[in-house]
Parts: structure tokens; sequence; C-alpha cells
């Protein structure tokens, strides 16, 4: 038996303790629904810490906008595209097994993100983390299904950009194979018509230490990411309308790049008394 089809056989064993403990570990399973009692950051039952998912499609910046948050509220950013390439990056039995679905733009099979979900929660759990954002899950109708059995999520923040933009900023994108920082070259300028103003991205340069190192992820191919794109319409815009059907959408669009976008998500946010306090302390 392969790897997978352990993991497989092993996961259906495990399923209904595995839900118990991602309940456990995400300490929400009995908790009110706070959903609709306030703008989001008075929805913190007894310091649980904010249980937030962010969806969007490849390239809009899901994970550097998850991070800059996960900083500012110290609650951990759990993104299933990192564990996923961790997992590739190691010489793990799943590592073959996924760099050919990865690599080809392809939706890992829900029991394996759960198994690796599950993992980085436990890791979590010894570190006493509470609270989440998830980046990058729930992806399926059914990810979305398995997280509302075990947990209350309190927001999902749906990022959205212009589908010209998404394929530049997904060519764009380095990572610093040093420190892991990740930087975007592209430079978006795109004409408005229709009445529509221009729309511009500056590019996130990398610092000087960083520029000799940067390398591309493999799946950020025009080919692969035209595939994500498809996918993504196909298999995760129906988990928006779940969320929205639940009143637990936030739709953002974003107006630019990180300078323009930030302070209007944190307004969104009702959080720009938090930034300038914890600016203030820093
Ligand atoms: P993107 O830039 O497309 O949002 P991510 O970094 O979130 O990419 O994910 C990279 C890849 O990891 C995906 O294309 C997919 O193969 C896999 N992956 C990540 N999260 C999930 C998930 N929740 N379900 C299935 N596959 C996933």
């Amino acid at each position: 038996m392969d790897a997978v089809s352990r993991l497989w056989r092993g996961c259906a064993a495990v399923w209904s303790p595995a839900r118990m403990w991602l309940s456990l570990v995400m300490g929400a399973r009995f908790s009110t629904s706070l959903a609709h009692l306030g703008p989001p950051m008075t929805r913190d039952p007894g310091g649980r810490g904010v249980h937030w998912v962010f969806l969007g499609c490849p390239g809009v910046g899901k994970g550097t906008y998850a991070s800059r948050l996960s900083q500012l509220l110290g609650v951990p950013h759990i993104s299933t595209g990192d564990l996923v390439r961790e997992e590739l990056a190691s010489s793990g039995p799943l590592a073959q097994q996924l760099a050919g679905i990865v690599n080809h733009g392809q939706l890992v099979s829900d029991e394996i993100i759960m198994s690796l979900l599950i993992k980085r929660l436990e890791h979590g759990a010894t570190k006493a983390e509470s609270g989440s954002i998830l980046d990058g899950f729930p992806r399926t109708i059914r990810q979305a299904e398995i997280l509302e059995g075990v947990t209350e999520i309190d927001l999902v923040i749906n990022l959205k950009l212009r589908e010209d933009a998404l394929l530049a900023k997904c060519l764009g994108r380095r990572i610093c194979s040093h420190c892991g920082g990740n930087y975007n070259v592209a430079s978006v300028n795109i004409k408005g018509e229709n009445g529509r103003p221009d729309f511009i991205m500056a590019p996130l340069l990398p610092p000087a230490d960083c520029a000799s190192k940067l390398v591309t992820r493999v799946d950020d191919t025009e080919e692969v990411v035209k595939e994500r794109l498809q996918i993504y319409n196909e298999m995760s815009k129906p988990v928006e309308e779940f969320y929205r059907a639940r009143g637990k959408l936030l739709e953002f669009d974003l107006p630019g790049g990180i300078p323009e976008s930030w302070p209007k998500l944190l307004q969104a946010l009702n959080l720009v008394d938090h930034d300038d306090k914890q600016s203030a302390s820093a």
C-alpha cells in the first residue's frame, strides 16, 4: 500500500478523533455565534483569539495581509500552501506525490490537507497558541463543512483584485531563499476603461541582502497560474457563497498595492486604533 493510501485509510479511521482534536485545538466548538454582534474586533469571546479565514484567488495577496494581521493581533497565521511547500521540501513520504499535484496547479486531497493542518495545530497547541488566521483553507465546500463542524469562524475576508492584475502578480512573485521573505517584482499599471480609474500596483522590491537570493515558486508559471485560477473559480468560489449565506463574508476590493490597501483593510476591520496603539508602543 502506498503512502497516500495508508494516509487515506489512517484519516478515515481517525476522522472522528481528528475532528474532535481540531475542535479542541481551535477551541471554539461550543462557543456561541458572535458574528453578528458587532465589528470584528468586538468578537473575541474570553480571549480565545480571532478565528478568521482569508479567501481569494491565487496572487491576490492573502499571505501578505494574513501575515500582517497575524502580527498585529498576535494570533498565528496558518497557510496551508506553506504547509504543503514545507512537506514538499522535506524528504517525507508525501513529497513526490505532492510535487505532481502542486506543480500542475491541482488541489491536494482534503485528507492530506487535513492531516497537514492537524499536525500544524498540534504543534501550535504545544505552544499554547490561541486563535488563527487561516489562509488557503478552506478551499472546497467539503473543507468548509469540516471546519464548520469543529469551530466557529468569526469572519471570512474575501480579497478581490481585478483578474488582469492577478496573473501579473503571480508571475512577479519572488521568495528569498535565505530568509523566506516574500517580494514582488511586477509593476502593474492597467489603464482605466469605461470610466474606471487606472490601476497601479508598485513592485515590492527586496532589500539588497535578499536581491541575489530570489527564487520563483515552481507553480508560478503562466500555464500553471491560469490552471490555478480556473480551479479557484470551480472549486473555491462556491466557498465564498458558503460564507456569504452565513453572513460572515467581508468583501474587500484591493484598491492598489500595500500602501493603499493596508490602511483601508484596517478601517474595514475596525482595527485602526489597534494599529495606532501598537505603533505607539513599538
Ligand atoms: P495560491 O497562491 O494559489 O493561493 P497557496 O500557496 O495557497 O497558493 O497553495 C499552493 C498549493 O498548495 C495549491 O495550488 C494547492 O495545490 C495546495 N493547497 C494549498 N491549500 C490547499 C487546500 N486547502 N486544499 C487543497 N490544496 C491546497
